[in-house]
């Protein structure tokens, strides 16, 4: 059997199930797969999930395509193991009179048509399997590329990308546990202190001072800073580390795409990031108010208030239960997003942890630079918002927006304290002038 439409055939496709099994599944149906082969499928429009698809099987399917049009946009093509209205049969053939015949099914729309056809098509493949393939005529890709716009359920394909590449050779072969494990550990460690050294930098230009956001009050001291580091690196150790080693069977379970390629496109993966903020900084909120209440705070969330005003390298300076409780918020997101979607790759939530660590230590920092986020962001709470939560140890208890701190009435005391401010420069601004 060539190919069927029975569920067996490629079931995992659109489930969880490891590129590899695909790949072998794939190499044991089609021994003689040659590079030519070309497959069409549709993708229904609720789903099939592409990415779980194998990087392989892709390419020699590009290559195929290359090859009979010249093209490096091809159709992309799997089986829906549960055939719907309007949903995907599959083809393989170099016959344009073939795929012809399956676009006739397909818009036909009616079953037994298409099963005819389909029929038709795996029988006269299987005779011409032993003979040589065929040319197409390139007209197929003039009638691939219409009806993919008018079906609007086909992806194009373009070739890998050279990050996606690497990402399979790093999984290649080796336990895809601790290659996530590792991955996640190590973006976390270089991005949190990479993110600190420009605030580091800045503490030893004076002319950057009048920047600092507390004139008064100055804590970023060598001894201080060594300090804070110190904790927090064996925090990341002993800590967050045992945390990261958890992530890897929980991802799985909740159906994150972990090594497979290709990545899902940027504006998907703008999308999810955009929605973690949003339900982080939710989940933050009501968790860190939570957190300033008294005995709660007393034994938690005092150590992260040690600093009044606070910088860089502090952003993760806080009570093991703490990491816990917060970071729930953080991983919380994708894990959620991938339990109701089922749509969720490894790059993105990596992607989502990368931006949020810039925007913890930035809000930590102590600088309200002119091309600070919040400057050019509206809606941002960045340092300037942060900080004020560390030096008056109430309001602003949000992480990355500013709205819930407006909607729930938490920023009261922050605007009259803006206020004051504002009018006391006002006032120093006359001073000069007179
Ligand atoms: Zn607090
Ligand atoms: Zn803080």
């Amino acid at each position: 059997m060539l190919y069927s439409n029975q569920p067996t055939n490629f079931s995992g496709t659109t489930g969880k199930q490891p590129a590899s099994r695909i790949q072998e599944q794939y190499r044991q149906q089609h021994p003689k797969a040659e590079a030519r082969t070309t497959f069409l499928v549709f993708l229904s429009s609720h789903h099939v999930l592409w990415d779980q698809s194998d990087f392989r099987f892709q390419q020699g399917r590009c290559f195929a395509l290359e090859n009979i049009f010249g093209s490096q946009k091809a159709t992309v093509t799997l089986q829906h193991p549960t055939p719907t209205r309007g949903s995907l049969f599959f083809v393989s053939s170099t016959s344009w009179i073939h795929s012809a015949g399956f676009y006739f099914a397909f818009w036909c729309g009616k079953r037994r048509a298409r099963q005819e056809v389909l029929d038709l098509i795996t029988s006269q493949h299987q005779q011409q399997q032993q003979q040589q393939q065929q040319q197409s005529h390139p007209l197929l890709l003039v009638i691939h590329m219409i009806l993919s716009f008018l079906s609007n359920t086909t992806v194009p394909y373009t070739a890998p990308s050279y990050i996606e590449t690497q990402w399979q050779s790093l999984f290649e072969g080796r336990n895809e546990a601790l290659v996530t494990l590792a991955l996640m550990f190590v973006t976390h460690e270089i991005i949190y202190f990479a993110r600190c050294i420009p605030y580091l930098i800045a503490d030893q230009m004076p002319s950057l001072q009048k920047y600092k956001i507390q004139q008064k009050t100055i804590q970023n001291t060598a001894q201080n800073q060594w300090k804070v580091f110190r904790y927090v690196l064996i925090s990341h150790f002993f800590f967050e580390l045992p945390m990261i080693i958890g992530f890897h069977p929980i991802a799985v379970y909740f159906g994150m795409a972990i090594s497979s390629v290709p990545f899902p496109p940027l504006s998907k993966m703008a999308m999810q990031v955009f929605a973690f903020f949003v339900f982080e900084d939710f989940f933050h909120y009501w968790a860190h108010r939570g957190l300033h209440y008294g005995p709660f705070y007393k034994h938690i969330h005092k150590l992260h208030h040690e600093w009044s005003a606070p910088f860089g390298v502090a952003a993760e300076y806080a009570h093991p239960v703490e990491v816990l409780i917060l970071g729930t918020g953080t991983i919380g997101g994708p894990l959620l997003w991938c339990w109701f979607s089922g749509d969720l790759h490894l790059i993105t939530t990596l992607t989502w942890i990368t931006l949020r660590l810039f925007q913890a230590v930035e809000a930590h920092s102590g600088y309200d630079f002119p091309w600070s986020t919040h400057n050019w962001l509206p809606g941002w709470s960045g340092a300037e918002h942060h900080d004020y939560h560390h030096m008056a140890f109430t309001n602003n208890f949000s992480t990355s927006f500013r709205w819930w701190d407006h909607i729930f009435g938490t920023n009261k005391k922050y605007l009259a304290y803006k206020e004051r401010k504002a009018a006391e420069h006002k006032a120093v601004e006359a001073k000069k002038v007179k």
